[in-house]
């Protein structure tokens, strides 16, 4: 098999103009890019092709930035390759994007790249593609990111009983507001409205100084929260080792660290209890894996950075994962929640049937 022919496709959103914020941005949404990739093979007839793409929470300009990256610089890395070989097509374009610097743009072209050769290389053999890798779970407990910092008290109360509703295990909301007073209020206010057997999770989005982050999370952790996740900027590796030493309260971090070598220094340092790689900022599923199995060894556990079809098979595949985050499940959901746990797909590629 053979790719023949890379096609992008951006795609455009108005900004939302009543954004969802944490306690860093207002994420507005800004559109997406998605990559096609065509080959020259073909399953029972119909031409065999793989999807990969990349959203943007905020940045408008973004989507067509990383279009151009994508055109003139990945995908004569691709054209031309067999897609069996993508983990040698991730190592060329993670070399050759070295110059100006892979962690950033780079990556996210890296990552829809390599969902979309792992996606053909799962349609052509016509199996997901945790298949590919050995299964370990068939389904993820899941928790639904629900706590916007922008949603008062009321708003969260009323939202984390939707989700308690749904079924999920456990919710998240965001922290970081300006006083520890009001990230209490928050806590148990949602923790009224879920009730004592389910998880709560909270995350600051970095935003707070390492000392405060360690005030914090010393009330978080007698509030009975399951994790304390982004409490400061996401590169202070010594912080965040800090807070490792510091506080009982598991750590959590990782949705904006780039690669594997950035998830391989926190390891080494002992600076994060529980890992959350973004396929975006990762690198896509190659390095997901890669980074899953490097915490596995470390002991660490691997809980997602948002959901979809690829966190859901890598996590398949991974000892170590603990949570799938998503949000509420919508009227067009892919599936539903059964004990708490979002089934593992089974189809072709990434797809869900
Ligand atoms: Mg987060």
């Amino acid at each position: 098999m053979q790719v023949t022919r890379l096609e992008i496709t951006v795609q455009h959103r108005a900004p939302n103009p009543d954004p969802i914020r944490d306690a860093l941005q207002s994420l507005p949404g800004a559109g997406s890019v998605q990559v096609t990739l065509h080959t020259d093979a073909t399953w029972h007839g119909a031409p065999i092709t793989g999807t990969g793409d990349a959203g943007f929470g905020r940045i408008r300009g973004g989507p067509d930035a990383l279009a151009a990256l994508i055109k003139h610089e990945l995908e004569p890395l691709v054209v031309g390759t067999d897609p069996a070989f993508v983990a040698a097509t991730h190592e060329a374009m993670v070399r050759d994007t070295e110059y100006h610097g892979t962690a950033g743009l780079a990556t996210f072209g890296i990552a829809a790249i390599d969902t979309a050769l792992w996606d053909c290389q799962g349609r052509a053999l016509g199996v997901p593609c945790w298949q590919l890798w050995g299964g370990v779970h068939t389904q993820i407990p899941a928790y639904a990111m629900v706590g916007w910092l922008n949603y008062n008290l009321a708003k969260l109360a009323d939202i984390a009983e939707q989700a308690t509703a749904q079924g999920f295990r456990g919710v998240k909301i965001k922290v970081g507001a300006p006083s520890l007073k009001e990230d209490i209020a928050r806590v148990e206010t949602v923790r009224r409205a879920i009730g004592e057997r389910m998880d709560l999770m909270v995350d600051a989005n970095q935003s707070l100084t390492t000392a405060e982050a360690i005030r914090r999370g010393r009330a978080f952790q007698d509030l009975g929260c399951l994790w304390w996740e982004e409490p400061i900027a996401a590169d202070d590796i010594d912080g965040y080792a800090a807070l490792v030493q510091a506080l009982d309260i598991p750590i959590a971090t990782g949705e904006n660290l780039y690669t594997r070598t950035d998830f391989a220094r926190f390891l080494r340092r002992d600076a994060v209890d529980i890992i959350q790689p973004d396929l975006r900022r990762a690198g896509g599923p190659t390095a997901m894996l890669q980074i899953g199995t490097m915490a596995a060894a470390f002991r660490r556990p691997y809980a997602s950075h948002g959901g979809g079809p690829v966190q859901l098979n890598v996590m398949a595949s991974l000892s170590n994962a603990i949570y799938l985050e998503t949000g509420l499940l919508g009227a067009d959901s892919p599936f539903t929640l059964t004990n708490g746990c979002a089934p593992v797909p089974r189809g072709p590629g990434f797809s869900w049937e």
